[in-house]
Parts: structure tokens; sequence; C-alpha cells
């Protein structure tokens, strides 16, 4: 959780850069960046989704609220399950399911999730939250069950 800086402050700013470095929060691509190229398109829809998912403002209300992130210290919490959520929707980043599991499939990452969600409840973006959670969930539990069969 934060650590407390003073009265009601608290230091956001070092838990996130930590979860960002945790859920490697960049776009993870082999190409060479070439900043002649003119930039890569991609599709309206998708560029919105994406956009949907950026908006957050990293206020943390979600980590204070979320029952989880009190007992588990190492809990991504909703605005890092949502941080995964976003770069697993976009075109640009060459992540595998499984390389996604690795992050979100454990008690640490959207199977620690009890699901009560506070997290949407204070969110003052109103993020869709719910909506990442139960997409995340089905998501990994589908990887999950072809990592157990095989396929
Ligand atoms: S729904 Fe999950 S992420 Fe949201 S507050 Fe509850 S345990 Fe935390
Ligand atoms: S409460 Fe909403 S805006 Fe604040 S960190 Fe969580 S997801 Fe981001």
């Amino acid at each position: 959780m934060f650590q407390l800086v003073g009265d009601l402050s608290v230091d956001t700013g070092s838990w996130f850069r930590e979860l960002y470095d945790t859920v490697e929060s960049w776009i993870h691509t082999k190409k060479v960046f070439d900043p002649a190229a003119p930039e890569e398109r991609m599709e309206d829809s998708v560029a919105e989704a994406v956009y949907e998912l950026d908006r957050c403002i990293e206020c943390g209300c979600c980590i204070a609220a979320c029952g989880t992130a009190r007992m588990r210290p190492d809990f991504l919490g909703a605005a890092g399950i949502n941080k995964v959520g976003r770069f697993l929707i976009d075109p640009r980043d060459e992540r595998t399911e499984a390389d996604y599991y690795e992050i979100l499939g454990t008690d640490m990452g959207i199977f620690g999730c009890m699901g009560l969600l506070a997290c949407e409840d204070v969110c003052p973006k109103h993020m869709p939250l719910q909506d990442q959670l139960g997409f995340l969930r089905r998501k990994m539990g589908i990887t999950a069950l072809k990592n157990f069969f095989g396929k």
C-alpha cells in the first residue's frame, strides 16, 4: 500500500512506478522505431478502446479501497489489471496470451480479485473496472484451461 508522507498525504507515485515495472507497462515490439516513417494506423474503434483504458489518473483510490490490496501488498489492484488490459488490446504490442498470463494468472493478478467492486465504486474517472476485471478473468481462465490441456 502507499507510503504515508504526512497527515492525509500519501506517496502514490512510487507505488505506481513499481507497478508499471512489474506489468512492463510499455509496448513490446521487435519493430525498430523509425522517426521518419508515418505513424502506424489502427482502427478508430481500437484507438478509442485503448484511450478509454488510458484515462486512469493514478489517483490510487481503487487500491486504497481494495480488500485484496490490504491483505496482499503485491496485488496489482484494479489500476494495474486495467493497465495490462490496455496493452492486451493494443495491436502494436506483440506479447502473447501466455506472456500476459505470466503477469495476471496468479493471486497477485486477476485470480486474487474478490470481485466486490469497491474499486469501481470509488474511481473518480469512472473507469470500466468491472468490465475489465470480468473480461480478463474470463480470458485468463481460458488460457489456464489451454495450459492445463496442453492446447
Ligand atoms: S473487485 Fe477486485 S480489484 Fe476491485 S476492489 Fe474488489 S478485490 Fe480489489
Ligand atoms: S481509481 Fe480509477 S483513476 Fe484512480 S487509479 Fe484507480 S483506475 Fe485509475
